[in-house]
C-alpha cells in the first residue's frame, strides 16, 4: 500500500531527520521533495499545496530552526499534518437507536460496492455482534444479485433478494420491512452503480434514500483510480449527503492520492479501507495509523 509514496517520503524525511542543524533552505528543499512525491502519488494539487504550506509554516514558525533535533520536529509536523489531512480522528458509523440500522452503499459500477457490502456485514457481525441482512438492489449489473448471495452468505448475513426484475426502490422498501420483522440489527443495501455519475443513478439513490431513511450512507470509491476517485466522490457529495467513504482496492499499487485527498476535497471521512478480494481484508480507517504507516 502506498509503497512508492512511502519510499519517497521516508527517504526525504530520513535526510531531514539526520540533520543536527536545519536552515530555512533545508526546509524548503525538503518541502519541494515532499510536494513532488505527493503529486506523483496523484494527490490533488490544491491539497498538496495546502499541505506543504501548512507544514512549512509550522516548521519555520515554531522555532524549529536552531532547536535541538530540528529534523525530528519537522518529521513530527509532517506526520501530524498527514494525519490531519486524512481527517485526524477516526470516525465511526452511526447506529440507529431503533434497529435496524440501515446502511446504504453507493458508488460506481466496479468500485467494489458488492464486495464491500459483504465485508461490512462480516465486520459488523464480528466486531459488533450484530445480526445483519444485506439487500440486493443492484438489479442492473449482470450477476450482481448472485454475487451478493454468494459473498453475503459467506459473510454470515441473510441475503434479501428478489431477482433482477423487481424495481430497486421496491426491493429496498420490502427489505427494510423484512429486516424490521425479523429483528435484524443492521440492514445493508447494495445499490446499483453506473459507469459514470449520471442522473438515473442519482435519482434512484435519492428514491431509495427516501424510502428507507438510511442511518448511514457510505460511498465506495476505487483507490486504484487515483484522482478520478476523488472526482467521483466530489460529484456524489454535490448530490447525495453521504456520511463517509469506503476506500476500496487500497492493496493494489494504489499510489495513495485518493486516500490522501478525499477528506480534504469532499469534507467526508474515510471510514473503512478495503485491501483485497477476501472478505476479511477490510479494516477501520485510522488517519493517524495510516500516516505512520506511510512515514514508516
Ligand atoms: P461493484 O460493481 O461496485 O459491486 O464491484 P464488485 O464488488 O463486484 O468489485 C469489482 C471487482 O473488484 C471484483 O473483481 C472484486 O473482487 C474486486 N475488488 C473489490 N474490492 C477489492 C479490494 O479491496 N481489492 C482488490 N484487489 N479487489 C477488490
Amino acid at each position: 500500500m502506498f509503497d512508492s509514496l512511502a519510499e519517497k517520503l521516508q527517504a526525504t524525511l530520513a535526510d531531514v531527520r539526520g540533520r543536527g542543524t536545519l536552515t530555512e533552505d533545508d526546509v524548503n528543499a525538503a518541502m519541494r521533495e515532499i510536494r513532488l512525491a505527493l503529486l506523483e502519488a496523484d494527490v490533488n494539487f490544491k491539497v498538496v499545496k495546502r499541505f506543504t504550506n501548512a507544514v512549512k509554516e509550522r516548521a519555520l514558525g515554531s522555532d524549529v530552526i536552531g532547536q535541538l533535533n530540528p529534523g525530528q520536529q519537522v518529521v513530527k509536523i509532517v506526520n501530524d499534518e498527514l494525519s490531519a489531512l486524512m481527517g485526524g480522528e477516526s470516525e465511526e458509523l452511526k447506529f440507529s437507536s431503533s434497529p435496524p440500522t440501515v446502511i446504504l452503499m453507493a458508488g460506481l459500477q466496479g468500485s467494489g460496492k458488492t464486495t464491500a457490502t459483504a465485508k461490512l456485514a462480516r465486520y459488523l457481525r464480528e466486531q459488533h455482534r450484530s445480526s445483519v441482512a444485506v439487500a440486493a438492489c443492484d438489479v442492473y449489473r449482470p450477476a450482481a444479485v448472485d454475487q451478493l448471495v454468494t459473498v453475503g452468505g459467506q459473510a454470515g448475513a441473510d441475503v434479501y433478494e428478489r431477482g433482477t426484475d423487481a424495481d430497486p426502490v421496491a426491493i429496498a422498501k420490502w427489505a427494510l420491512d423484512r429486516a424490521s420483522r425479523e429483528g435484524k440489527d443492521v440492514l445493508i443495501i447494495d445499490t446499483a452503480g453506473r459507469l459514470h455519475v449520471d442522473e438515473n443513478l442519482m435519482t434512484e439513490l435519492a428514491e431509495i434514500k427516501r424510502a428507507t431513511s438510511p442511518t448511514d450512507i457510505l460511498l465506495v470509491v476505487d483507490a486504484m483510480t487515483g484522482q478520478d476517485a476523488v472526482n467521483v466522490a466530489e460529484q456524489f457529495a454535490e448530490v447525495v449527503q453521504f456520511d463517509g467513504v469506503v476506500m476500496s482496492k487500497l492493496d493494489g499499487d494504489a499510489r495513495g492520492g485518493a486516500a490522501l485527498s478525499v477528506k480534504s476535497v469532499t469534507g467526508k471521512p474515510i471510514l473503512f479501507a478495503s485491501t483485497g478480494e477476501k472478505l476479511d481484508q477490510f479494516e477501520r480507517f485510522h488517519p493517524d495509523r495510516m500516516a505512520q504507516r506511510i512515514l514508516g
